[in-house]
């Protein structure tokens, strides 16, 4: 398969924009060694931007990001894609609104799916980012969709951009993939102040309504239209 014209461009910009983005997960304590990954759709087509696999942070670069179509097949890179790709591809196939997804094994969100704990919502800024508790997904094996489908499946019908996939990490989405990595640093900043507070007592919980009250205002009115954060 051959990338031209619009698409092409678009790609260059993308390739830029994830693999920057890349930097923002060791920045926020969210990965260690070469786990964790973002990936972005391209708009336009039916291809995705992914990490390379097992490549260190420090080494990524525009041109290193791989390009595979949405079945998670290269098409244009020089290494083999992240081993999490099929799990992406999987949900930009059976979402459309979704143009981000990251993954970290962050470790107070991961200690909560090590427990297949959900992460309830105590704090203002859990309903804000999630509108409710942050939910559990399957134990899921890698490489093949299965992961994919357990994220697709916890998600749906439901407000939060984050799961945490039961003895594995975090899957967060958002409509860029910029709003998957904020959803990504939240989810571990909420999951360690809820641990925190869990250790001198029951935290209180927010009523449902007032947690969508939240989620409502948060991703609709709060904020510079631009970038509400
Ligand atoms: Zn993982």
């Amino acid at each position: 398969m051959t990338v031209s014209g619009d698409v092409a461009r678009t790609l260059r910009e993308l390739r830029e924009e994830v693999c920057a983005l890349h930097a923002e997960l060791p920045r926020y304590g969210l990965v260690v060694w070469t786990a964790g990954n973002v990936s972005a759709r391209v708009p336009g087509a039916d291809l995705l931007v992914i990490k390379p696999s097992g490549v260190p942070y420090d080494d990524l670069t525009p041109e290193n990001m791989v390009v595979c179509d949405l079945e998670g097949t290269v098409v244009e890179g020089d290494h083999a894609p992240s081993s999490d790709t099929q799990a992406q591809a999987y949900v930009y196939r059976n979402r459309p609104a979704i143009g981000g997804v990251v993954h970290t094994h962050s470790p107070y969100a991961t200690a909560w799916a090590a427990r297949a704990e959900p992460v309830p919502c105590v704090l203002t800024m859990c309903a804000d980012e999630f509108g409710g508790e942050i939910p559990v997904g399957p134990l899921a094996v890698i490489g093949d969709d299965s992961i994919g489908r357990g994220i697709v499946e916890t998600l749906d019908g439901g407000r939060s951009s984050a799961v945490l996939m039961q003895n594995h990490g975090v899957f967060a989405v958002g409509r860029t993939a910029r709003d998957a990595v904020k959803a990504a640093v939240m989810c571990e900043d909420v999951a360690r102040t809820t641990h925190l507070a869990r250790q001198l007592g029951e935290p209180t919980p927010i009523p449902a309504e007032l947690a969508a009250q939240l989620f409502e205002r948060y991703q609709n009115v709060y904020g510079q239209r631009e970038d509400r954060s």
